[in-house]
């Protein structure tokens, strides 16, 4: 009986162990550092809306200087969708496109304010339309999150025609 009794106890202790290491896995934006993060959760945390796909300019200097953000998207965006035409080749065709990576971290303020790399960069919680909370990689679009009316770089010759409020 006694035997019994710890067997439980042992079983319990494991399963609660389990469970929340469990639950650490599928919130690992809550309880880790970007740092900290393996590459899998650090892709994971893109929701592909493709807003870092547009093109932005910086005018003045020191305090002057000011950042716009335009509707003129990269030539090899899909604006309908927010996705690359090409991911797998996109550094070699664009000679612009940024990969994100954790040491350019602090340079970070020129994401958008709904960017999941920003809002924790920021110490701030992820929207509940993020993939990674409503489990659905359609929420974002239904959230009315994508640029609108967006325009390739190279229609566009005047990009200060195209600046919009930054979202
Ligand atoms: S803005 Fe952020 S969340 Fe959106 S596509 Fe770019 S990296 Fe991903
Ligand atoms: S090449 Fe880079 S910037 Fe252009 S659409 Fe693809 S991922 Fe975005």
């Amino acid at each position: 009986m006694e035997i019994l009794k710890i067997l439980t106890a042992l079983l319990s202790f494991f399963i609660f162990h389990l469970v929340k290491i469990m639950q650490l896995d599928r919130e690992f934006w809550k309880h880790k550092s970007l740092l900290e993060m393996n590459e899998k959760e650090w892709e994971a945390l893109c929701d592909g809306c493709g807003k870092c796909c547009y093109r932005k300019f910086i005018e003045g200097g020191g305090r002057r200087e000011r950042l716009y953000f335009t509707r003129v998207a990269c030539n090899l965006l899909d604006c309908e969708t927010g996705k690359c035409r090409d991911y797998a080749n996109r550094f070699k065709l664009e000679r612009d496109c940024t990969k994100l990576t954790k040491k350019n971290l602090p340079d970070f303020g020129w994401l958008p304010k709904t960017c999941a790399y920003r809002l924790l960069y920021e110490n701030k919680p992820l929207f509940d339309w993020h993939p990674l909370i409503s489990g659905r990689a359609e929420s974002v679009i239904e959230a009315d999150i994508l640029i609108k009316n967006g325009i390739h770089e190279k229609e566009v010759i005047d990009w200060f025609e195209f600046v919009i409020d930054e979202e």
